[in-house]
């Protein structure tokens, strides 16, 4: 079976390093369910502060990562950093990268190959626009996004991969996708693993859904089979990110 996972995707929130220490003041002193595995990715300014003072249950994860270990890559951040720093996880592949960043597949792809090979774990993002979905093309924009990865590693390196189905429609808008739109595309997502990967990747694979998940919607999309938890954005500056890490209580 697999446990269930709730990350937190900061952003570019908050703006202080005195905002920052109260957000982890609340998540420190929350009553969060032990089965749940929770990691928060605050921006990269900020990911020593958190680390050090954040309670051991809660894994940490940078929102970005590039592919190269060193040298003349200004701006960037890398994999092998992140793991001499202590931190377990990386976000790759957020629709925000991908649109705003011009981050293409192939370049997520070899993010992640990068990542895996220097020991982080990976919460991969994926999803739809809208106009994707309004044509059909859920399950193919999905599909092709993961192929780029699929292509690139091994079948051993899954089990350091969380998958994030985001919808860009419902990322930050209000609008979060049905329950039973969240259980197809993760069914679909598993389904494509299980012929382009094989059956055990496909079993054990956490599938999480991301946009506009809040406390009040949470417990519903948490019941769905194929939904393995969630990749929270706003909510996750909020205290009833503690309530979203408790939906299965
Ligand atoms: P919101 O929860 O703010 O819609 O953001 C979701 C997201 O992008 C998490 O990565």
């Amino acid at each position: 079976t697999r446990q269930f996972f709730v990350g937190g995707n900061f952003k570019l929130n908050p703006t202080s390093l005195t905002a920052s220490k109260s957000l982890i003041d609340v998540l420190n002193k929350g009553d969060l369910d032990p089965n749940t595995e929770v990691v928060i990715a605050p921006p990269s300014i900020y990911l020593l502060s958190v680390l050090d003072s954040v309670r051991k249950e809660v894994k940490v994860a940078a929102q970005n990562a590039y592919f190269k270990e060193s040298g003349a890559f200004t701006g960037e951040i890398s994999p092998k950093q992140l793991v001499d720093a202590g931190i377990p996880y990386v976000v790759l592949g957020h629709s925000e990268r991908r649109t705003i960043f011009h981050e293409t597949s192939e370049l997520v792809a070899t993010k992640t190959k990068a990542a895996i090979e220097a020991g982080l774990k990976v919460i991969l993002c994926i999803g739809e626009t809208l106009q994707e979905r309004e044509a059909g093309k859920t399950a193919e924009v999905c599909e092709a996004q993961l192929k780029a990865v699929v292509d690139g590693i091994k079948e051993a390196d899954w089990s350091k991969i969380v998958i994030a189905y985001e919808p860009v429609w419902a990322i930050g808008t209000g609008k979060v996708a049905t329950s039973a739109q969240a259980q197809q595309a993760h069914a679909d997502v598993r389904s494509y693993l299980a012929k382009a990967v094989s059956t055990s990747v496909a079993n054990e694979t956490q599938i999480l859904y991301g946009g506009s998940v809040t406390a009040a919607n949470c417990k519903e999309l948490a019941k769905q089979q194929d939904v393995d938890g969630f990749l929270v954005g706003g909510a996750s500056l909020k205290p009833e990110f503690i309530d979203i890490i408790n939906a299965r209580r």
